[in-house]
C-alpha cells in the first residue's frame, strides 16, 4: 500500500511542461499517470486521475514524495516491475493506495514509458476503480500482497496490504509455507535465478488462507520477494463445488463419484481395505407404501446410523437408491465380520419416522478386499455387489464375503440367463415325461412333464439350476407358458390316440400365479379340448407363496375349474399341517428324500404322511422310488401312487409311446 504525504519537491516539474508533453493522454477517459520509480514521484497525471489521488492540482500531486513510509516490499515490487518494463512486459493487477489516508483500490495496467532523461518510468492506467471506502474490502481477494525475506528466510518486510489483512502472523518463510524443507527449497531455487510459481495454504488465526505465490530473488539486495494473490475465496468455492460434486445431498455421505474417487485414492496409496456393499432389504416396500418422502427420511436415518457405527478410518457413501458403501481400512486389524454384524444389527432396529411411526428394514452386505480380491475399483465394486446378491439369495439380512468361486457361480448364472432367453425364443426346449404308477391296477395313471434343456455350449442344464434362476429373473413366466402349452398339446394327442383317462402333471412356479392365470389356463384347455380333471398342477411348498393373496386367489380359481392341485416335494419346505387343510389341494407328493431314507425318522414320516392325508381325504404320491424294497414298503404303508426310476426315468415322448402307451389303444 502506498501512503502518501506531500513534501517540498526535490525535482520541480512545471505543469506547463508536463501538459505539453503528455497532452494526448489527457483525452483518455480513464485515470492515468506517470510514476518515476527511481525518484518515487508521480511526474504527470491526467485530470481524471486527480480526484482518485485526492489531489486538487497536478502541481500538488507531483510534489508528493512517495518514498516516505513506502514499505521495502513495495519498493522491491516496483523495482521488479521496472525490470519487467525493460523487457517490454506490462502488468495488470489490483493496486491498493491511500492518498490522504483514504484507502482506495483500482485495477491498474502498469507499463514502461521513457522519461525525459531517458530512464524508464511507469505508465499507470486505471482499468477499473473499486470505488469503495471500506477497508476490509481492500484486499478481499486481493493482489499486491508482498512479503520480503532475507537470505536466511526471516521476514524483512510485509507491505501494508498484507499487514492490514493478516497482521504479522509469520516471522520466517518456513512459518509461511508450513515446512522448513519447502522454505529451504524455495531459497535454493530462487538463488539459482529461477522463479517460484506455487500455491501456499496456511493457517492464520485458525482460518485456512490460500495464496498464489510468485517469488523472485533480488540479487542486488540478497532478498526474496514474494508477490501473493489471495485465492481463498476461489479455493473455498472450489472446495464447496468439489464437496457438492462428491456428496449426496440427502444423507451428506459421499455419493457415487465421491466413493469412486476415494477408492482410487486408497488404491493409489496401496493401503489394504475392505469394500462393504450394503443394500437395504425391504426398502422398496417402504417407498411404494409410504411414498418417496418417507423413503428419503429412512435413508437419511440409515446414513446417520452407519456414521455412528464406524470409526473415522471408515468412509461411508450412498452408492445410489438404497445401496450404501463402507470402506474400512484393514491395516488397523478391523474385524470385518464383526463390523458387518454390527451394521446388520443396527439397521434391524426399527426406525422412527415422524407422522408415520416405526418402520423396519434390514440389510444384506457383500464384501470384497483390496488387494486380495482385486486391484481396481470397478472389479472390487462388482465383486462386493456379487457377494451382496448372494447374501440376498441366501435369505437376506446377512453378509457374504466374496470368493473367486462365487464369481464363477454368478458368471454361470449370467450366461445361463442369457442363453435361456435365446432358448425360449428359438423353441430350443424339450419336455420329458415320467410315469406316475397306480399300484392297485399296476397301470400308468399319468405322466409328470419335466423340462429339459440342452445348450450347445453349456451342455445339459438341470431344471433345478435353471428354473430357480428363471424365477429370479422372471423368465419363468414365458418358460412356464411354453411348458403348459407343450404339455397340454402332448396330452391332447395321447388322450386322442391312446387313453382318454391319462393325466398330465405340470410343475408351476408361484410366480406364474397371477390373477388371470386360471382364465388363461381355461382358454388353453378349451383350445386343446382337454377336460380340466385330466390336469394336475404341481406347486412346491413355500411359506411365501401361500401367504400371498394373489396366489391364494389364483389357486382357488384353478381348483374351481376342476383342475387338480398337487403339493410337490412335501416335507422339504415350510408346510404346516394346517396348510393341507386350508388350501384347495387334492394330492400331496411326498419328497423323494423320505422315500430314500435320507432323514432321521424317514420311515415314520412316510407312514405318518399317508395317515394324515388319508384322514384329510387327500391322495398321496410317493416320489423317487428306486428299489423294489422301497416300493414294497410304500405299498405296505398304503401308498396307491408311486413315481420313480424303478418304473422309468423321465423320457422323451416317443419313448413314452413305445414303452407305455403303444397297445393301450387296444384297451380303450
Ligand atoms: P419335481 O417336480 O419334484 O420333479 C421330480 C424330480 O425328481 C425330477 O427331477 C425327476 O427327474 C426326479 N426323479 C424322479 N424319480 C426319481 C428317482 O427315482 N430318483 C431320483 N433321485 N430322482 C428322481 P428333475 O427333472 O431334475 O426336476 C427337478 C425339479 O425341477 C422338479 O422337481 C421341479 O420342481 C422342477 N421342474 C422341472 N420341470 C419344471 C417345469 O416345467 N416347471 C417348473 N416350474 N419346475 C420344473
Ligand atoms: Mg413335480
Ligand atoms: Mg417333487
Amino acid at each position: 500500500m502506498i501512503s502518501v504525504v506531500t513534501v517540498r519537491p526535490k525535482y520541480q516539474f512545471t505543469e506547463f511542461n508536463m501538459m505539453t508533453s503528455y497532452q494526448p493522454f489527457e483525452h483518455l477517459q480513464c485515470p492515468i499517470w506517470i510514476y518515476d520509480i527511481d525518484n518515487k514521484r508521480i511526474t504527470w497525471a491526467n485530470s481524471i486521475a486527480l480526484p482518485l489521488w485526492e489531489s486538487e492540482s497536478l502541481f500538488e500531486l507531483t510534489s508528493r514524495d512517495f518514498s516516505v513510509e513506502m514499505s521495502k516490499a513495495i519498493e522491491a515490487t516496483l523495482e521488479e516491475y521496472q525490470r519487467q518494463f525493460l523487457r517490454n512486459e506490462s502488468i495488470k493487477t489490483w493496486w491498493n493506495f491511500t492518498p490522504n489516508y483514504i484507502s482506495k483500490r483500482a485495477l491498474c495496467l502498469f507499463s514502461g514509458i521513457p522519461l525525459h532523461d531517458g530512464r524508464t518510468g511507469m505508465l499507470v492506467q486505471v482499468v477499473a476503480e473499486e470505488g469503495s471506502l471500506r477497508h476490509d474490502l481492500a484486499c478481499s481477494d486481493g493482489a499486491n500482497l508482498s512479503l520480503l525475506f532475507n537470505k536466511s528466510g526471516s521476514v524483512v518486510s510485509a507491505n501494508s496490504a498484507f499487514f492490514h489483512n493478516y497482521g504479522s502472523p509469520f516471522s520466517t518463510l518456513s512459518d509461511f509455507v508450513s515446512s522448513e524443507e519447502r522454505a529451504a527449497q524455495w531459497l535454493f531455487t530462487v538463488r539459482k535465478g529461477r522463479e517460484i510459481l506455487e500455491e501456499v495454504s496456511c493457517e492464520i488465526d485458525g482460518k485456512t488462507h490460500h495464496f498464489d505465490v510468485q517469488g523472485k530473488w533480488l540479487f542486488d539486495k540478497s532478498e526474496l520477494l514474494l508477490n501473493l494473490t489471495c485465492t481463498t475465496k476461489q479455493k473455498e468455492k472450489l472446495i464447496k463445488a468439489r464437496y457438492n460434486a462428491e456428496h449426496d445431498c440427502l444423507t451428506e455421505l459421499y455419493n457415487r463419484r465421491g466413493i469412486t474417487n476415494l477408492l482410487e485414492t486408497s488404491i493409489a496409496y496401496r493401503s489394504p481395505f475392505e469394500l462393504m456393499f450394503v443394500d437395504l432389504d425391504g426398502f422398496k416396500l417402504v417407498n411404494d407404501t409410504y411414498g418417496h418422502t418417507v423413503g428419503d427420511q429412512l435413508l437419511k436415518q440409515v446414513g446417520e446410523r452407519l456414521k455412528q457405527l464406524v470409526d473415522e478410518k471408515c468412509m461411508i457413501g450412498r452408492f445410489g437408491g438404497d445401496e450404501f458403501i463402507v470402506i474400512a481400512h484393514t491395516c488397523r486389524n478391523q474385524n470385518i465380520p464383526l463390523l458387518c454384524s454390527r451394521i446388520i444389527d443396527a439397521l434391524n432396529r426399527s426406525f422412527h419416522i415422524r407422522g408415520i411411526g416405526s418402520l423396519s428394514v434390514g440389510c444384506s452386505i457383500g464384501t470384497a478386499h483390496f488387494p486380495d480380491n482385486a486391484v481396481d475399483q470397478e472389479t472390487l465394486l462388482k465383486q462386493a455387489g456379487m457377494a451382496m446378491h448372494l447374501a440376498k439369495a441366501n435369505g437376506r439380512n446377512r453378509f457374504q464375503t466374496f470368493t473367486p468361486n462365487l464369481a464363477q457361480t454368478l458368471h454361470r448364472k449370467v450366461e445361463i440367463r442369457h442363453r435361456l432367453a435365446r432358448a425360449i425364443e428359438n423353441d430350443d426346449l424339450n419336455l420329458h415325461y415320467q410315469p406316475i404308477m397306480n399300484t392297485n391296477s399296476d397301470k400308468v395313471k399319468g405322466f409328470e412333464a419335466l423340462l429339459r434343456w440342452s445348450d450347445k455350449e453349456l451342455g445339459n442344464i438341470g431344471p433345478d439350476e435353471f428354473i430357480s434362476l428363471a424365477e429370479e429373473t422372471g423368465q419363468i413366466v414365458p418358460l412356464g407358458k411354453w411348458v403348459l402349452n407343450s404339455a397340454l398339446k402332448q396330452l391332447s394327442v395321447w388322450q386322442r390316440e391312446f387313453d382318454s383317462d391319462l393325466m398330465m402333471s405340470i410343475n408351476i412356479s408361484s410366480i406364474q400365479m397371477h390373477s388371470t392365470f386360471a382364465e388363461q389356463l381355461l382358454a388353453m384347455l378349451n383350445f386343446y379340448n382337454i377336460q380340466p380333471q385330466s390336469i394336475a398342477l404341481e406347486i412346491t411348498e413355500s411359506s411365501m407363496i401361500f401367504k400371498h393373496g394373489e396366489v391364494r386367489q389364483a389357486l382357488s380359481d384353478i381348483s374351481k375349474l376342476g383342475v387338480e392341485l398337487h403339493l410337490d416335494d412335501f416335507g422339504t419346505g415350510y408346510s404346516s399341517l394346517s396348510m393341507l387343510h386350508d388350501l384347495p389341494i387334492s394330492t400331496v407328493k411326498l419328497d423323494k428324500s423320505f422315500v430314500h431314507g435320507s432323514h432321521k425318522g424317514s420311515k415314520a414320516i412316510v407312514q405318518a404322511t399317508h395317515a394324515i392325508c388319508e384322514k384329510l381325504g387327500l391322495k398321496v404320491v410317493a416320489e423317487g422310488v428306486e428299489t423294489e424294497t422301497q416300493k414294497a414298503f410304500l405299498i405296505d404303508c398304503g401308498y396307491e401312487y408311486l413315481q420313480g426310476f424303478l418304473f422309468s426315468k423321465p423320457i422323451p415322448s416317443n419313448e413314452v409311446e413305445s414303452q407305455f402307451l403303444n397297445g393301450r389303444q387296444i384297451h380303450n
